[in-house]
């Protein structure tokens, strides 16, 4: 026996289902996106799920595009999941298909129903239907047209499909039960004529099927044993079920539901994210602020780290909303470990060293990760003219700063320490330059380095350094949770004024000019950054910043504090 001990419902009703041999052992799975926007992290999660599932079993998972609605769909929209799909790891192989592959399966099925008498033709107008399907407390009416001879069904339904009326005129409706509790069970759509051109089938049914009538006959055709769907589809499974009770398909699939994922200052209802990107408060689909794939790309955010995410939130049958500190702290923890160091100054301020010979460069050497030797090393220019970040001087500094004050002492990182003995300032009052010395007995990695100081900044070589644009990412919204506002406030009303600021004038280590477009870097003491995939010309890096070091930094700096103090 295998040992299932900790494993989410989903996974032990298969192992359950594996053990008693209910599918012949045989697991199979799907991911069915609509084709009428770009994937979210919501999405990433189902597709883990599906696509994880089928691994773990050596099952097997598609990918199903839920193409009936052909008003919404484009295929762009097609092109930019399966990318996706990829991104994050996975691959359906063979198994790309779409509902639109089964339209004449749906139309038999259904012709089978009218026949069996489980289906009906319906001529009230969608008002009519509207006031008789009754109230959760109330019965639904029976249509007028419930007992229209199957011959009479067959005949209309084949016109229907032969396109001859117009939209709304007529309705496939299932004959089930419109005394049910179960809304979903009273005398449900199941095809609607709608004479709109579909991206695949283009003009060949002037009829389309409705989800729950195709979603099980598809499941079924392909073989499907667990239909992992979320929550909101709970009601819909008595439907579900009664499809495929009524119909003889080849398999017999389960639905199973979960709760969907929610993460605070995020959204992910496709139809908010499209209205952000109509009225300009986003780029498009892949900005790095969206919550989509797509924006956690060129966000940075590696998909490892999106697959971490997914596994540590699990899977339940509880709402519940995630905070986004666990999906940056994945972000972090990848990151660390993966991405190459590099010098960056965003808010710069000038450093001269007073008595460092003229003209001299010397080359220092850093390492490119602090404990991954195989990443290598590179050279890094220093020169009598530095960049360092202008907080990291205070002129008034309390007791506790250990970075640059007046008089103090700072080693530079990977180069010396350096002592400021002079604050230049403008006409107005700002501080324009430092003026410092250095002590050349205190290069990094050479014996005489021994002598010690409480801070360690970060700089940059002024005649060396090149200017790139930084763009500072921060989330989308200011309030966690904005879809869900109870006073009705529309939820662009919280979009965060700062979610991207822009930096025109930071300095970056030379090396950083070859950087390609996807390259992470972590600029040390200032975050993750990526190189825009969209902006970036060779030679020209323009940067997103991933997430700040903001949890981890605050660690280290306690860590480093207090060995030092010892
Ligand atoms: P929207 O309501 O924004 O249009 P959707 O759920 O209808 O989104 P689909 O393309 O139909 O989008 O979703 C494909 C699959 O992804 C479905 O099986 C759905 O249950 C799942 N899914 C969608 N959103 C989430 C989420 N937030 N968490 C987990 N799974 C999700
Ligand atoms: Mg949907």
């Amino acid at each position: 026996m295998n040992d299932t001990a900790g494993l989410d419902f989903i996974r032990q009703i298969i192992a359950d289902d594996n053990a008693s041999g209910k599918h012949d052992g045989r697991v199979c799975t799907r991911f069915p996106p609509e084709p009428n926007g770009y994937l979210h992290i919501g999405h990433a999660k189902a597709v883990c799920l599906n696509f994880g599932i089928a691994l773990e079993n050596s099952g097997q998972c598609f990918l199903r595009f839920d193409d009936t609605n052909p008003l919404k769909e484009e295929q762009h929209f097609a092109d930019a999941i399966e990318r996706d799909v990829h991104w994050l790891g996975f691959d359906w192989e063979d198994r790309l298909t779409h509902a639109s592959d089964y339209y004449q399966q749906f139309y038999d099925c259904a012709v089978k129903l009218i026949e069996a008498g489980k289906a009906f033709v319906d001529e009230q107008t969608a008002d009519e239907i509207r006031a008789t399907r009754g109230t959760l407390t109330e019965p639904g009416k029976n249509s007028p047209y419930r007992d229209r001879p199957v011959a009479d069904n067959l005949d209309l339904f084949k016109r229907m499909r032969a396109g001859e009326f117009p939209d709304g005129v007529y309705l496939l409706r299932a004959k089930i039960d419109m005394a049910s509790p179960n809304m979903n069970m009273r005398d449900p759509a199941i095809y609607r004529i709608r004479h709109a051109s579909h991206q695949r089938t283009g003009d060949e049914w002037p009829i389309y099927p409705m989800y729950d009538f195709a979603h099980p006959i598809s499941d079924a055709l392909e073989g499907i044993t667990h239909s992992l769907c979320t929550l909101e589809f709970e009601d819909h499974r008595p439907l579900y079920d009664w499809v495929l009770d009524n119909l003889d398909l080849p398999y017999r699939p389960r639905q199973i539901e979960f709760s969907r994922l929610n993460v605070a200052y995020m959204i992910t209802s496709k139809r908010k994210l499209a209205e952000l990107i109509e009225q300009g408060q986003v780029g498009g689909w892949d900005d790095p602020r969206m919550p989509t794939i797509a924006g956690l790309r060129r966000r940075g955010y590696p998909p490892a780290a999106l697959r971490d995410f997914c596994e540590r939130v699990g899977v339940t049958k509880k709402d519940h909303l995630i905070e986004m500190a666990l999906l940056e702290n994945c972000v972090r923890e990848n990151l660390n470990e993966h991405a190459p160091r590099a010098m960056a100054v965003l808010n710069p301020l000038k450093l001269v060293l007073t008595n460092y010979p003229a003209d001299q460069t010397e080359l220092m050497t850093a390492a490119n990760h602090p404990n991954r030797p195989e990443l290598g090393k590179r050279d890094l220019p220093f020169s009598g003219e530095l960049w360092i970040e202008r907080d990291d001087f205070m002129e008034d500094a309390p007791k506790k700063f250990f970075r640059l004050k007046p008089g103090g002492e700072v080693r530079l990182r990977n180069a010396y320490i350096v002592r400021c003995d002079e604050v230049v300032k403008s006409d107005s009052g700002e501080v324009t330059e430092l003026r410092c010395s250095y002590d050349p007995d205190t290069r990094s990695g050479l014996p005489g380095a021994s002598r010690k100081v409480k801070g360690t900044i970060h700089w940059v070589s002024a005649p060396h350094a090149i200017s790139a644009p930084v763009r500072l990412y921060d989330r989308l919204f200011t309030i966690p949770r904005p879809d869900m506002d109870k006073d009705g406030r529309d939820f662009k009303e919280f979009l965060n004024p700062e979610s991207l600021q822009e930096k025109t004038d930071a300095q970056l280590e030379p090396a950083l000019a070859d950087a390609m477009a996807g390259d992470v870097f972590q600029f040390e003491r200032v975050g993750y950054f990526v190189v825009d995939q969209e902006h970036s010309q060779p030679g020209a890096p323009v940067f997103n910043r991933v997430v700040t070091l903001r949890d981890s930094w605050a660690k280290q700096e306690k860590a480093a504090l207090q060995a030092l103090e010892k």
